[in-house]
């Protein structure tokens, strides 16, 4: 691998620019071996051309993680959380360069993207704290003369692998932790929107973060498999679908190694038929059709409780799904924009035609409506099905896209046994005015975020993501006080110091 002086993601030419490594502080192209390409999805033009790592190239960017390990870890934890104070400071000031990068490459709305960035800030502030949260515990004299206390040290270089719906938050649910935690990091982001982790490297070392600490390489399967066989790999945090999820969950922990890997989704949105409809409405529109549909806290279920609440939702929402504006995300006023890749858009529509032939009732198809501005960008208009049954793959499957089924049921017994039995339990909502019942499904409703009223209630970062069942394998949920327990291990040390009281020889266990 050799430097490369100018920043390819930010070349302005019309052919597709060659898209860098980025290891031991500097970017790198990669001299030979295999490549993707990476779409404007809004126009369906190629503006990158991404190398794709092979073990060698994963290798220096490990060797690399490595050699930064001692003196990172050994540098005190105020002075690390000053890195994230400043990247905090270059993040906000630059927040809308960001946010036009992923818009480019994914094709979410500018406004949204901005959103995006604003909670990955969020854990950025939160891995400021870093010196308070790694305080240990002491306890005095748990023997004569003797004092216990713990400590959470670093574990070493881990390995960052994430989706292409966030490429700059979901990387920052993880790095400011693991960096603050004084690890070495790697990065390997999706290979459909991989430019944005450029920026974030290069603001982390004008934030003033040591070469090493952070590290980026491109690369599809052999890439991973690369990390998560490596030796020197202590932890992998995985966010993507559910069946790479396992298979990472898997594989990593094969290697010996400690994972956390968030899957996929299917979140439903119980409306009682005391809720405020006109509420509700809204709250499926933004968390149904927001950002496509492709975001793992979406709502694509709403489970409507009695016929009259499912009539009456249906009757606020297909005119609304109908007058969506779709088109391009850096046109201003777009509620939503293309879909990130053409297979991606055939698939989900794909899905639209299997729900008709499944018998769902498709009250608003998207698929053949006429997006202004769309030329060859991977748009799909709003779907919107009722009367879907829960042995509808439609209902059992992640779409992904921006459909959103209604599944009508008669009590409330019946919504939180439908939420209870499917197999993924990342985020659900219900909408009601009962207290009671509010209270009675966040105590038993088997899914790991839960809002009341609220659609998308993705944790603040003082918190912890993370979902149940098929949403995640692994111990730990991501960023917040899990993140911090994730990315360290426990030290207990007992000590005596000598002094003129002798205790003599022990060969009894203390009691
Ligand atoms: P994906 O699983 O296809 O890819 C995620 C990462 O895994 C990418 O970096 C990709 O390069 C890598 N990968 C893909 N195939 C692989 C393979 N066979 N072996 C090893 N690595 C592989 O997911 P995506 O399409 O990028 O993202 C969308 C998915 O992510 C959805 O299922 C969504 O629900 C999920 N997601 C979940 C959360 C969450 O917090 N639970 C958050 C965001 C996205």
């Amino acid at each position: 691998m050799s430097a490369v002086r100018s920043s390819p993601d930010t070349d302005v030419s019309t052919q597709p620019s060659w898209i860098a490594h980025y290891v031991n502080g500097s970017r790198v192209a990669q001299a030979a071996g295999r490549t993707g390409a990476v779409y404007n999805p809004a126009t369906g033009v190629q503006t990158g051309v991404l190398p794709l790592a092979d073990r060698a190239q994963v290798d220096a960017a490990v060797a690399a993680a490595l050699a930064a390990f001692p003196a990172w870890s050994a540098t005190p934890p105020q002075k690390r959380a000053r890195v994230m104070f400043k990247l905090r400071d270059i993040l906000e000031a630059n927040a809308d360069a960001l946010a036009a990068q992923i818009t480019a490459e994914h094709g979410k709305t500018h406004s949204d993207a901005l959103g995006e960035v604003a909670r990955g800030l969020e854990v950025v502030e939160f891995a400021c704290g870093i010196p308070h949260l790694l305080k240990g515990e002491t306890t005095e004299n748990v023997s004569a003369q003797v004092d216990a206390y713990s400590m959470r040290q670093p574990l070493g270089v881990v390995a960052g692998i994430t989706p292409f719906n966030f490429p700059a938050m979901v990387p920052m649910w993880m790095f400011p932790i693991a960096i603050a935690c004084g690890n070495t990091f790697v990065l390997k982001p999706s290979e459909r929107d991989p430019s944005s982790s450029l920026l974030l490297a290069d603001w982390l070392a004008q934030a003033g973060l040591p070469p090493g600490v952070f590290n980026v390489v491109h690369g599809d399967k052999a890439a991973v498999d690369a990390l998560l066989e490596h030796p020197d790999v202590r932890a992998v945090s995985f966010v993507g679908s559910t069946p790479i999820a396992k298979y990472i969950y898997e594989t990593g922990a094969r290697h010996g190694k400690r994972v956390q890997a968030l899957g996929g989704a299917k979140n439903h949105m119980v409306v009682m038929p005391d809720a405020d409809l006109d509420q509700a409405a809204d709250a499926l529109m933004g968390a149904g059709y927001g950002s496509a549909g492709e975001r793992c806290m979406a709502i694509s279920v709403a489970v409507a409780v009695g016929d009259e609440t499912a009539d009456a939702l249906i009757a606020r929402l297909s005119p609304r799904v109908q007058a969506l504006k779709i088109g391009p995300g850096d046109a201003p006023g777009m509620d939503m924009g293309p879909l990130i890749t053409a297979q991606h858009r055939d698939r989900v529509r794909g899905y639209v035609d299997l729900g008709v032939a499944e018998g769902a009732e498709l009250a608003v198809d998207g698929r053949g409506q006429a997006i202004p501005n769309a030329g060859d960008g991977y748009f799909l208009g709003g779907c919107l099905f009722d009367h879907v049954k829960p042995e509808m793959r439609i209902y059992r499957e992640e779409i992904f896209g921006p459909v959103l089924v209604v599944v009508r049921v008669t009590s409330y017994e019946e919504a939180l046994a439908l939420v209870n039995n499917h197999e993924y339990g990342n985020g659900t909502a219900i909408f009601t005015r009962d207290g009671d019942a509010a209270r009675d499904y966040v105590n038993r409703v088997q899914v790991g975020m839960v809002g009341v009223n609220v659609p998308i209630p993705v944790p603040s970062a003082f918190h912890s993501f993370g979902g149940w069942k098929a949403s995640l394998f692994g111990d730990h949920h991501v960023y917040g006080p899990e993140g911090v327990r994730f990315y360290t291990r426990l030290k207990a040390v007992t000590t005596r110091w000598p002094t003129s009281i002798r205790a003599g020889a022990q060969f009894v266990m203390p009691h």
